[in-house]
């Protein structure tokens, strides 16, 4: 099959992509591996940063000011100077094309402030702001006319004789046969890599790098990928996100004597290393938000009671909520570079599989959906100019047959994923030791030579999801040998990555 702008990924940055390239006239093919309004951007709640000043005095100085600092020195100037002047328009469009955001009084788009802010800066649709920005991007593409079609799984990208990205090669997870779609630009906006730590993270079960480590496979640049933000407040049992919002509406953080121990809206790096070490002090450790008051509660966080309930078993208007830090949003990803190009020749990214520099070591809350909607518009723009631009399609054949081996099913994937999962959350976690890096390097390795002894036990081919899962771990590996490469290179601790000697 054949398109103008072929564009991997439904969330919010594939989607804005897709929107954008629509809007430059020419045809768009979006294909997701789940459905795009489970597209793990429905679960930001918090909100999206633009220094609009409704509820008190802000400005997009001081919004490009807070960025740079979490960033550690690592983001570029240029591209934070972008992103926080286009967000007042980007709220603005968002607020045109029917995201119901929560307002004040006065009705302003209301704001609240998340850490490392000097303002209530982040707006929101009470603490369901992701999923309102979502599915009214997906309304939106259809209402322009997007094809969007869902269960095709990306394995690998296909490129012409020049080296030039020209298509992908994807599962069609409903038949299990493989298809080639052939493009004059490829999007790759297939989200971030947290769940390489499986159960310690708050993330969807698809966020397993798989655009990353595709591109990856096919020669693209990656940039910072050891850099993995830890949330302070994922629940004890089940890592599920209580939002930020909740410590930006007044929520403490008490240890197991009832002490507060930490300025509660520093950024998460800090916080998080913070509740780490009452951790390994033998501390439990818990988030107050009992003198918010349950009309508040229910107002304004009213998610974040639900999920409490639900999965910690605790009602947040009268118990303490248990909390750890879990993996939540990887700032590394694919290299790109102002027109979100990466380093081949026809392969655009976007959203959190790309590195756009304006994460750098830390990313500020709340400025994640903002970059998902300001350089999706970017990639959607530049793909769509390439392709009008070009006379012909390419053509070419998938140079990777991982699928055509033989797997001999000796040893259980699913065993090592979890293992593989806990060893990255204690040894490439929040905080690293040299020693500890190489041991997880090692065992990745090991998988990856290991990966013919495992394989699909179920060999049918509709809705094989014992296949898609090998597949994603297979995609977890590589990812996950990069993140440790990148933190043994890097030997200084800066922003997430915090180094110690022993
Ligand atoms: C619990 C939670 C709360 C958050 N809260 C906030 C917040 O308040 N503010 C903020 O700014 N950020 C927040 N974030 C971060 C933010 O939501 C994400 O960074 C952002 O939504 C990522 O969007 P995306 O479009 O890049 O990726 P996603 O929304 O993850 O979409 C990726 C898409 O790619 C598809 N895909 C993946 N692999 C393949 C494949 N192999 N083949 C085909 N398709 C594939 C998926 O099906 C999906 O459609 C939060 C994140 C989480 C987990």
């Amino acid at each position: 099959m054949k398109t103008d702008v072929l564009i991997i990924g439904a969330g919010g940055a594939g989607l804005t992509a897709a929107i954008a390239a629509k809007e430059a006239g020419v045809d768009v093919l979006v294909l997701t591996k789940e459905y795009p309004t489970r597209s793990q951007t429905c679960m930001a709640q918090g909100g999206i940063n633009a220094a609009l000043g409704n509820v008190s005095e802000d400005s997009i100085e001081d919004h490009i000011q807070n960025t740079l600092k979490s960033a550690h020195g690592l983001a570029s100037e240029e591209a934070v100077r972008y992103m926080c002047s286009q967000a007042p328009a980007t709220i603005e469009w968002l607020d045109k094309i029917g995201v119901c955001f929560s307002r004040t009084p006065d009705a302003k788009i209301a704001q609240r402030r998340l850490g490392g802010a000097s303002a209530p800066r982040a707006c929101y649709a009470q603490d369901y702001t992701g999923l309102k920005i979502l599915h009214t991007l997906y309304d939106e593409a259809l209402k322009q006319g997007v094809e969007i079609k869902n269960e095709k799984l990306l394995l690998e990208l296909l490129k012409d004789d020049n080296d030039v990205v020209c298509g992908a090669l994807m599962l069609d997870i409903r038949s299990g046969q493989k298809e080639s779609y052939f493009a004059k630009s490829v999007v790759l906006a297939s989200g971030g890599y947290s769940r390489i730590y499986d159960k310690n993270s708050t993330n969807s079960t698809a966020s397993t790098g798989d655009g990353i480590a595709v591109a990856k496979r096919a020669g693209a640049e990656l940039l910072h990928m050891e850099f993995v933000q830890f949330h302070p407040t994922g629940l004890k049992n089940s890592s599920i996100l209580i939002s930020e919002s909740a410590r930006g509406e007044g929520g403490y953080l008490l240890n197991s004597k009832g002490e507060r121990f930490t300025n509660e809206l520093a950024p998460r790096d800090e916080v998080s290393r913070a509740i780490d070490a009452e951790i390994k002090k033998g501390e439990e450790v818990f988030l107050d938000i009992r003198h918010l008051g349950e009309e508040f509660i229910d107002e304004g966080l009213p998610q974040e009671r639900k999920l409490a309930k639900l999965y910690e078993n605790v009602d947040p208007v009268h118990d303490l909520i248990p909390i750890k830090p879990v993996a939540h949003y990887t700032m590394g990803g694919i290299s790109v570079d102002n027109n979100s190009q990466s380093s081949l020749e026809g392969l655009y990214a976007c959203g959190e599989c790309s590195n756009h520099r304006v994460h750098g070591a830390n990313r500020l809350g709340g400025n994640s959906l903002l970059e998902i909607v300001v350089f999706g518009r970017e990639a959607g723009e530049n793909a769509a100019k390439r392709a009008l631009d070009m006379e012909a399609h390419a053509s070419a054949s998938a140079k990777d047959d991982f699928l055509a081996q033989e797997f001999s099913n000796e040893l259980n994937f699913y065993e090592l994923r979890e293992r593989l999962g806990d060893m990255l959350y204690n040894k490439v976690g929040i905080v690293r030791r040299e020693h500890e890096l190489q041991v997880a390097l090692e065992f990745v390795q090991e998988c990856q030579q290991n990966l013919p002894k495992m394989g699909a036990k179920d060999k049918s081919l509709r809705y094989n999801t014992n296949l898609t899962e090998f597949l994603e771990f297979r995609n977890v590996l590589d990812v996950s040998e990069s993140v440790i490469l990148w933190a043994l290179a890097r030997k200084e601790s800066v922003g997430a990555h915090y180094v110690e000697a022993k």
